[in-house]
């Protein structure tokens, strides 16, 4: 047996006894790390329909509609820059860490804005 063999036979032998490098996908759930930007979330109760947020994302994946109370959002449009939490004066707005699932069709959420009255949007 020559080097290179017995180098490979010395490695095999290790992997047989290691835990495996790659997780159980899906069977077992991945964890995310704290700081993973996974996908936009907000609290629709903060939220006062500036539009603040829409303006600031630079592939237009927000849209707001004041009149209609209306906070949509593409999923597939959104890089996971954060540029609109970090804009949000309301501090509405987070990054929560998992991911939009795949889909073949474009993923739009639509939240609806309890906006009750027009001190609120004063404030
Ligand atoms: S910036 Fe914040 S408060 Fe303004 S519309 Fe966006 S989510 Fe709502
Ligand atoms: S994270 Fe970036 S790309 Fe995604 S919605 Fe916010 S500003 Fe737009």
């Amino acid at each position: 047996m020559g080097l290179a063999s017995f180098k490979m036979a010395k490695t095999v032998l290790k992997s047989l006894f290691k835990k495996p490098a790659t997780a159980m996908y899906p069977a077992v759930p991945r964890e995310w790390t704290e700081r993973t930007r996974g996908h936009v979330s907000i609290i629709e109760e903060n939220c006062i329909l500036c539009g603040i947020c829409a303006r600031k994302c630079p592939t237009n994946a927000i849209s707001v509609d004041r009149k209609g109370k209306i906070w949509t959002i593409n999923r597939m449009s959104c890089i996971q820059c954060e540029s609109c939490v970090e804009a949000c004066p309301k501090k509405c707005l987070a990054m929560a860490p998992s991911y939009t699932p795949p889909n073949v069709e474009k993923v739009t959420d639509v939240f609806e804005i309890p906006l009750p009255d027009k001190e609120k949007t004063e404030a």
